[in-house]
């Protein structure tokens, strides 16, 4: 089954909306082990809009369209789209009878009933966070059509509780995905070590870098999901053995998830000593729920005299190495762990540039301390390639703090 999206939308044309509803349908198409073919955005055109789904249908097996299920005159999506499918709209009275409860008892304009006008003989989807309803059908030529509301709060729910069951039952099989994510390899290089596990069509393997990291998601299509599931589980475990300690999650979100839930595991907490992320370690953890179990503190000490100050990293060791230095990311990492109590400490000093480089230290060197007790571990991160901005460079720097 392939699949093409639509987004309607003059204000994502003129780049004022970022389209973030065709990245979440893509995601969530993708673990639904839908292919996504092409995607495409058109203004709020009756006429560029009857062509592009026109288009969509002549090649693809499912069209989804976000946005333009609303009661102004520029939502225009249903209309053309069951009119280049041959449908006609039709009142649906319980879609109706929700938009009177969402006004209660306002007296509704013929505006707000346009929004219970649905392709006849549809699968409504009901909106749990708004008014327009989305729907689902079949064309006489068997192709499936979604029409899904722009607003993502509205989008997101209505995609996942109704319109991605709706798309998969027809298809009689039970879908898997595993999710293994991997920090420090850079993505040509796994795509080497994977390239064989890459080519099986069932389960499928995939790669996908973002922000320095990797992921290898697996799917696995089978006639239920315990099936599906067993299909999976080797390609995951030969993912993990090919790939060692660079793997530091199966099915989590992201490192600092796995951080705060491996310290609850523990039962260890942890504090932060940052100069250059400026607090962004401390951020990324504690937006993590569960966060207060295992986070202790955080200090962001820029300036030279706060380090000795509030961590008593030693005068002279700043004078002697200087403040983005080995030993001054151990003395910050060792002084947090010492005044918070908490059972590791990190520290983290470097230069975030585009200023400040000099040939010993050039932007983009950066020091990192874990401090476990007695024995500290210690991460340089030298420039590599060009210089992609302080906030690529902060966001690395945190990053290797969680993967340490
Ligand atoms: P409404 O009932 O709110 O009018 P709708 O289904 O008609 O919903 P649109 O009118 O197309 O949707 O868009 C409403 C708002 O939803 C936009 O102003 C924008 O903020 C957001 N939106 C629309 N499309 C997208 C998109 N592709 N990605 C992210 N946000 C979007
Ligand atoms: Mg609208």
């Amino acid at each position: 089954m392939n699949a093409e999206i639509i987004s309607v939308g003059t204000e994502l044309l003129l780049g004022h909306t970022i389209n973030t509803d065709t990245a979440f349908v893509a995601r969530e198409l993708s673990s639904a082990g839908v292919g996504l073919l092409y995607s495409c955005t058109v203004g709020d055109n009756p006429e560029r809009l009857k062509a592009a789904v026109e288009l969509a249908l002549s090649r693809s097996d499912v069209l989804i369209t976000t946005g333009g299920l609303g009661p102004t005159g520029d939502d225009l999506t249903k209309e053309t789209v069951a009119a280049a499918a041959g449908k006609k709209l039709v009142l649906h009275e319980e879609s109706l009878r929700r938009i009177e409860e969402y006004f209660k008892g306002r007296v509704l304009g013929e505006t707000q009933k346009k929004q219970a006008m649905l392709p006849e003989g549809c699968t409504v989807f009901r909106n749990d966070c708004g008014t327009a309803p989305g729907c689902g059908f079949t064309t006489d030529a068997g192709k499936r059509v979604v029409m899904l509301p722009g607003p993502p709060f509205e989008l997101i729910p209505m995609l996942k509780n109704y319109a991605i069951p709706y798309l998969t039952q027809a298809e009689n099989a039970a879908i898997v995905s595993r999710i293994v994510r991997v920090f420090g390899l850079g993505e040509g290089y796994v795509a080497e070590l994977i390239d064989d596990l890459c080519a099986c069509p069932n389960p499928t393997a995939a790669t996908y870098a973002k922000e320095g990291e990797m992921f290898v998601r697996v799917t696995a299509r089978a006639a239920d999901e315990a099936a599906a599931e067993a299909m999976c589980e080797p390609v995951v475990r030969e993912l993990q053995k090919r790939l060692g300690g660079f793997v530091y999650g199966l099915d989590v979100e992201s490192l600092e998830e796995t951080v705060v839930k491996e310290l609850a595991a523990r039962g260890k907490t942890v504090a932060t000593a940052e100069s250059c992320t400026g607090g962004l370690l401390a951020k990324r953890i504690t937006d993590i729920p569960g966060a207060s179990d295992v986070f202790h503190m955080g200090c962001v000490t820029y300036a030279n005299e706060i380090k000795t100050m509030l961590l008593g990293v030693p005068e002279e060791t700043l004078r002697q190495y200087g403040a983005v230095s080995p030993q001054t990311a151990e003395a910050m990492a060792r002084g947090i762990k010492e005044r918070s109590g908490a059972d590791y400490g990190i520290g983290i000093t470097g230069v975030a540039g585009p200023g400040g480089g000099t040939e010993e230290k050039p932007v983009g060197l950066v020091y990192l301390a874990l401090c476990d007790g007695d024995g500290v571990k210690i991460r340089e991160m030298r420039p590599a390639g060009r210089y992609r901005g302080r906030g690529y460079l902060r966001g690395m720097a945190a990053s290797n703090a969680l993967d340490m």
